[in-house]
């Protein structure tokens, strides 16, 4: 698994929506993933879906900008 599935896992997680798998493949992340597990951390603490975080940061801002276009859109 690489960190940006994790980071989606973690989501879902927090959420309570993850299958006993899916757990277990974060778990193993977790337990090899520093960085990964400091995120989950404190997205527990914080109740904070941090993919979106994630996502602000690291996309390239063209994409950024289409998706707040598509958010724009629907709403
Ligand atoms: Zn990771």
């Amino acid at each position: 698994m690489n960190c940006n599935k994790a980071t989606v896992l973690m989501s879902a997680a927090i959420d309570g929506e993850l299958t006993g798998k899916e757990a277990e493949e974060l778990s193993e992340h977790l337990a090899e993933c520093p960085e990964c597990r400091t995120e989950f951390q404190e997205a527990k603490n914080t109740k904070i879906i941090i993919r979106e975080r994630i996502v602000r940061v690291k996309a390239p801002k063209n994409l950024v900008e289409s998706i707040v276009r598509m958010t724009n859109v629907t709403t």
